[in-house]
């Protein structure tokens, strides 16, 4: 089961940007979910920077603020990877006994390719507004005209 161990504990499914640069985000308060995008590698540098919410101001770490449809994205790439690991695994167990003599049954096992595991592609949403932030310079993207800074959560 050597591809299956190969995958280990944990997948770490990328998250591309859209085709401006930007990575969606989503606020994750439920009375929120303010859809908003930054461009990664502008605005603050550090570890462990929390991220803003443009909308209500909500503050957490930058790994709560995927999108519903990048966690789909994801959770469907690893499930393809863990299932053809899997497939890999048993095709190694395959094998074909010749029926001995001339009375015998002959047994094989034949693994044969199964349906792909589909992967939820998703497009990032048009913004109206794209703002770079006058006190850290992060680039970002958001539905109407105010709103804090992702990364310093300054007011524009
Ligand atoms: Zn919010
Ligand atoms: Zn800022």
């Amino acid at each position: 089961m050597d591809h299956l161990r190969r995958l280990g504990n944990s997948i770490s499914i990328p998250i591309p940007a859209d085709d401006n640069g930007f990575t969606g985000r989503e606020c994750p308060q439920p009375e929120c979910e303010g859809y908003f995008k930054i461009e990664l590698g502008t605005g603050l540098k550090g570890e462990g920077l929390p991220c803003h919410c443009p909308y209500c101001g909500h503050t957490a770490g930058q790994d709560q603020f995927w999108t519903k449809e990048q966690i789909e994205y994801a959770k469907s790439v690893a499930m393809r990877r863990i299932t053809d690991a899997f497939h890999k695994d048993l095709k190694k167990l395959e094998f074909d006994h010749k029926p001995k003599g001339a009375f015998g049954i002959g047994i094989s096992m034949k693994v044969k390719p199964g349906r792909p595991t589909p992967i939820h592609y998703y497009r990032e949403k048009q913004l109206e507004t794209e703002v770079v932030c006058v006190n850290c310079t992060l680039r970002y993207s958001v539905y109407g005209v105010f709103a804090f800074c992702p990364d310093c959560g300054q007011h524009n």
